[in-house]
């Protein structure tokens, strides 16, 4: 379970983020969704341990993030964040062998190579392991900095809006992919989505930020609601049962 008591960060005497207080029950997709500057992406890095805040407390797996060292937070927690400025020349295979840090120390084990081997293949990044980064589409990068959390094998994963970049069919297949992780091997996903169709259609919970707070919380069902939409993102939005599910449509 992530736990946030009272959490607040205080970037301007304007703008601040909280106080949040929020439980995050373990296992399963939880969806942070909101209109942009809502606060998602630092609630995350918070999360993630990643930036510090001016009050209250986080506990992931009853671990506090501000108190517990970050070699061993880093075998609970794993995080992609929304920009990653990656500018040394690596490979994808490199880079995603940087995920097994945490448990290797930098010393490759014949284990370590096995789950970088399995988290290329999950995204499908096999015939480009050898390429350098900057040698790739934004997508296929984006596709290896996941690859590189996965291969952390944390129980907690925290991803920032990883379908950026992404076309239909490699969204989709991390959706699937995300998914499996949680139902399979009992992964616990927190996960900035853009598009709320996504979030509707994958995660197990949905929370809902604007101006700093969580505005809603609730299952797809519960959330997937025109009025409730509307007002997260201050544009009419209508629901459709369709074929697939609850699809919200906003043009
Ligand atoms: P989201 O990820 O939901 O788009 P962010 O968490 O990135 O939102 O940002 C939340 C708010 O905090 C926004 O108003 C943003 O402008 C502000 N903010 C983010 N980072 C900083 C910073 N380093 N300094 C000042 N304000 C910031
Ligand atoms: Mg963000």
């Amino acid at each position: 379970m992530i736990t946030l008591s009272s959490v607040l960060r205080r970037y301007t005497s304007e703008v601040a983020i909280g106080p949040v207080n929020l439980e995050i029950q373990q296992g399963g997709i939880t969806a942070l969704v909101g209109p942009n500057g809502a606060g998602k992406s630092t609630l995350l890095t918070m999360i993630g341990r990643l930036m510090g805040m001016d009050a209250g407390s986080i506990t992931v797996a009853g671990l506090d993030v501000s108190k517990t060292p970050s070699k061993e937070l880093a075998k609970t927690i794993s995080i992609l964040r929304q920009e990653n400025h990656f500018v040394t020349r690596l490979t994808v295979r490199q880079l995603v062998g940087f995920g097994r840090f945490p448990h290797s120390g930098g010393r490759l084990t014949v284990e370590d190579e096995r789950i970088i081997s399995q988290a290329i293949d999950f995204l499908h990044l096999g015939e480009l392991e050898s390429r350098y980064l900057d040698e790739l589409s934004g997508g296929q990068r984006q596709r290896a900095y996941v690859a590189m959390v996965l291969a952390q094998d944390t129980d907690y994963v925290l991803l920032d809006e990883p379908l950026n970049n992404l076309d239909m069919q490699h969204s989709v297949q991390m959706m699937q992919h995300l998914k499996r992780a949680a139902t399979e091997l009992g992964k616990t996903i927190v996960i900035v989505l853009h598009d709320i169709n996504f979030a509707g259609h994958y995660a197990d919970h949905i929370c809902a930020l604007k101006h700093g707070e969580v505005v809603a919380l609730g299952t797809p069902e519960e959330i997937m609601v025109p009025e409730t939409l509307s007002a997260i993102f201050n544009t009419p939005i209508d629901v459709i049962d369709g074929p697939r599910g609850l699809l919200a449509c906003y043009f």
